[in-house]
């Protein structure tokens, strides 16, 4: 007997085909039979899809739910919108491997999203994804290891580290690939990945590329040196062989881009697919999206440390040159449209949660300027984990990237609860209904795609581009990552001003064939794998 059937919904089946009317069978964890069972089949679990879409569960291929998976283990927020794979470690940072160089910064950002058990653990990557494995967690997990973990496990400071230290990373590199990374990734708008040379990337890269490893990037620059960041990353990724992915690929509005901007990234991106790199992007679905405050920040604040950061930030005279030089990463802010940026995660200020830094200078009756470094310094030597929403885009631009047929569909935050600390993390619909944003906004009310487009773009794009060769795709041996939603009953919940809110709509999810969300409720299973690198 099956173990699940799935009668009569609306099959889409991630390939991008308009959904046909069929059954979609279970057993052993792999989808059996898909399309029109003879009424005699029969399982231990029958689900009537009837007027339902049945569909591949969501891969997300640019998550950072590793920052809160340990807070939030049963993955709440997202599971709840059909999230069944997340990609992560993403933007140079993964939380691991950590030394006695990090193992402070790193148990300070853990603790930063809610989590409250031991001083880290785990040293190496495979020991952390085996604590993981441990502890458990509901959706599969896809791993990229982070260069900016890499390098502060190393120890290196400044641009040019020793050749010892090279070794050290290129080790932790080597060691993360043999325990299943996809491949590395950068955060080159962050500390410490933005002290990295070209020349240090490419080396690293080469490493991954020696196990036919992937390159994710948060590049270097998407305003006024766009194409630049572009023409590094493409060498970046050629130097490791033949995959890559430009993370979040998109110019944040009235930034100082140059004439077509993104249009000349992308086309320099499709140029590079020609010539063979197996190269695509990723979005986000809303005109917000989720940073880091300290990022505008000129390198030369953290060259010393954390402690001595935090000083200059309180020293007035170094608060003075600051004004004129943290004309980086979210430029806007610079231009004074403090308007555009809203305060998420800081410990030190609860009450000015979910406030745009307008709201704080008017309630606090100061300059932005002096609540962005009191806000900034307040938060001691975590400082550099507090997150801010920022309004980036315009809706043309937001519109543009999601059907542009080399943009996978991802949503660049980390998955959310309603209870415990976690939740007072982020403030924003990102956290709870990102995914199920592209379908009620983006293809319900817009009709910038097809809902079976958006659903390829949301399932087997990613899963093939990342190499999950069985995920993606409901076709008999697959996985069994499924997910039966109700279109017309798909509602966000979560809005800016009450962000506090499941997505409703997505009435059944099974993660290796096993329900995590039964009519609409989440059954606390814990089924997810590490899908590791073939
Ligand atoms: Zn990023």
């Amino acid at each position: 007997m099956l173990d699940v059937l799935i009668r009569n919904g609306w099959v889409a089946d991630g390939t991008g085909s308009p959904p046909f009317l069929g059954d979609v069978a279970i057993e052993d964890g792999r989808v059996a039979e898909v399309g029109r069972l003879t009424p005699e089949a029969t399982a231990q679990r029958v689900i009537d899809a009837t007027g339902k879409v049945v569909c591949p569960g969501f891969v997300d291929p640019h998550s950072h739910s590793d920052f809160s998976l340990l807070a939030n283990p049963t993955a709440e927020s997202t599971i709840r919108q059909g999230v069944t794979t997340e990609v992560v470690g993403n933007c140079g940072w993964s939380y691991a491997p950590v030394t006695k160089h990090s193992r402070e910064y790193m148990s300070g950002r853990l603790h930063t999203f809610g989590y409250d058990g031991p001083v880290i653990p785990w040293t190496t990557f495979g020991e952390h994804l085996g604590f993981l494995s441990d502890v458990g967690h509901t959706p599969n997990l896809a791993w990229f290891v982070g260069h900016n973990a890499i390098r502060l496990a190393a120890g290196v400071s400044g641009p040019h580290p020793s050749e010892e230290q090279t070794a050290t990373m290129e080790g932790f590199l080597r060691e993360a690939m043999d325990e299943g990374a996809l491949g590395m990734s950068t955060g080159l708008e962050f500390n410490p990945g933005r002290e990295a040379t070209t020349e240090e990337l490419v080396r690293l890269n080469a490493i991954a590329g020696g196990y036919d490893g992937l390159y994710t990037s948060h590049v270097r620059n998407r305003d006024a040196d766009i194409l630049h960041a572009i023409a590094e990353f493409l060498e970046v990724a050629r130097a490791g062989g033949a995959r890559a992915e430009i993370s979040h690929l998109n110019v944040r509005h009235n930034t100082g881009a140059p004439d077509r901007g993104w249009e000349r990234a992308v086309e320099m991106m499709a140029a590079a697919r020609a010539q063979g790199l197996d190269v695509l992007a990723d979005t986000t679905p809303f005109r917000e999206g989720l940073g880091q405050l300290a990022g505008i920040l000129p390198p030369w604040v953290a060259a010393d440390g954390a402690e001595a950061a935090v000083a200059r930030l309180r020293d007035p005279q170094t608060r003075a040159r600051l004004r004129t030089e943290c004309d980086r990463y979210w430029r806007f802010i610079h231009k004074g449209e403090w308007d555009r940026v809203r305060l998420q995660a800081s410990e030190q200020h609860p009450e000015l949660d979910g406030l745009s830094f307008a709201q704080i200078a008017e309630l606090q009756k100061a300059d932005p300027w002096d609540c962005f470094f009191d806000i900034l310094a307040d938060a001691g030597t975590a400082y550099e984990s507090v997150l801010v929403v920022g309004t980036l885009f315009t809706d043309e631009h937001l519109a543009e990237m999601i059907s542009h047929p080399l943009f996978c569909l991802g949503v660049d935050t980390f998955t959310a609860t309603l209870d415990g600390p976690l939740a007072e993390v982020i403030r924003h619909p990102l956290g709870y209904a990102g995914h199920v944003h592209y379908l009620t906004h983006h293809v319900r009310e817009c009709s910038t795609l097809r809902l079976e487009e958006a659903i390829r773009k949301m399932t087997s794009m990613p899963a093939a581009h990342f190499g999950l060769w069985d995920r993606g795709l409901l076709r008999a041996g697959y996985a069994a990552d499924v997910v039966v939603f109700d279109f017309d009953e798909l509602d966000d919940v979560s809005t800016t001003e009450q962000p506090h809110a499941y997505a409703r709509g997505v009435e059944h999810v099974l993660v290796n064939g096993v329900l995590v969300v039964d009519d609409g409720e989440h059954t606390g299973a814990r089924p997810g794998r590490h899908l590791l690198r073939r």
